[in-house]
């Protein structure tokens, strides 16, 4: 359906739209193009929207959520640099990024390679890989607040930590990132660090990444292994023998599968070591 926000889609089910392929309905899905027509949507309710990226972080109930969805896509999409400024809108997704980086022969997005998030869900979790978060790389944002008010914010001002940034509700539209100029081809990292990912983590089937947070004693992942918990299965739903951190959805998998197998991990790794694992995924169970 067309309107002056752009194309809203009814009862849309969201399971398609993240990389675990689960969730259900959502009753209002609103496609944003520009800054406009996201500000008009953001007007246009009271409610507190959802912001769907790429839904590489997502754990959606299969009841699906009465919450609007928003989604960036057009303009919202769109890379342009000066010198070593980056400009990209916030739906951009990361290989699209890359490939601007590779034409352009600029350097240092390069670790990031192989996830599959888009840039305003990399800044939201403060997304970080090889020892590199995007908070490195950001200098400024623009950004809707709820009620459809347009600002522009310096990094400064974010609070980047771990898989967090100081925004609360807020949809980021637009990001400036700070890179250099390659003095060679990045094509040649860029493949050796999805390689590196091909081997350690397990790409086989639908997955939100990593499930869980590493607490500061051990990676999350060793510690759910040493509890034995590789392979343990329920419904779909399969603890990823490659990486104990990655559930994986081996076909058909619904919320409460997921749901339970997470339960099992927390209990397990809790009974055993007296480390309480928390979520890196987002849920969405309402
Ligand atoms: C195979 C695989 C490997 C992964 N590897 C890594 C890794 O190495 N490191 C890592 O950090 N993560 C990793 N992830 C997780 C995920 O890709 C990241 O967390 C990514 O940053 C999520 O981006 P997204 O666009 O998919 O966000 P979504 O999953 O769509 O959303 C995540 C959160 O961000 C919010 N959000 C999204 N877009 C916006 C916006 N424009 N404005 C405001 N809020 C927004 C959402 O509302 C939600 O709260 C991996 C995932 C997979 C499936």
């Amino acid at each position: 359906m067309n309107s002056d926000y752009g194309t809203i889609l009814l009862d849309e089910p969201l399971a398609s739209y993240t990389t675990l392929k689960i969730g259900g309905p959502s009753a209002r899905l609103f496609f944003a193009a520009s800054e406009e027509e996201l500000s008009k949507i953001l007007t246009s309710f009271r409610e507190e929207p959802l912001i769907l990226g790429a839904g590489s972080n997502l754990l959606i109930s299969d009841r699906g959520t009465h919450r609007p969805v928003i989604k960036l896509t057009g303009h919202m999409r769109t890379v342009s640099r000066q010198g070593n400024i980056i400009s990209a809108g916030a739906g951009v997704r990361l290989p699209e990024l890359l490939r601007f980086c590779i034409a352009h022969r600029l350097t240092g997005l390069e670790p990031f390679a192989g996830i599959p998030g888009s840039l305003g869900g990399m800044v939201k979790m403060n997304a970080s890989a090889h020892g590199c978060a995007v908070s490195d790389y950001v200098t400024q944002i623009e950004a809707f607040t709820r009620r459809g008010r347009h600002e522009v914010i310096p990094a400064e001002r974010l609070d980047f930590r771990r898989r967090h940034c100081a925004l609360s509700g807020a949809v980021i539209t637009r990001v400036k990132l700070c890179v250099r100029p390659a003095n060679k081809d990045i094509r040649g990292r860029i493949r050796a660090v999805v390689q590196r990912r091909l081997r350690t983590q397990d790409y086989r089937y639908p997955s939100c990444g990593c499930v869980f947070r590493n607490p500061s004693t051990a990676p999350a992942g060793k510690l759910i292994d040493e509890c034995g918990l590789k392979g343990l299965r329920r419904g779909g739903a399969l603890i990823s023998p490659v990486h104990a951190n990655f559930i994986v959805n081996t076909g058909g998998a619904r919320y409460a599968d997921v749901d339970f197998l997470i339960s099992q991990i927390r209990r397990k790794v809790y009974d055993r070591f007296r480390v309480r694992l928390k979520e890196e995924v987002t849920r969405w169970s309402s």
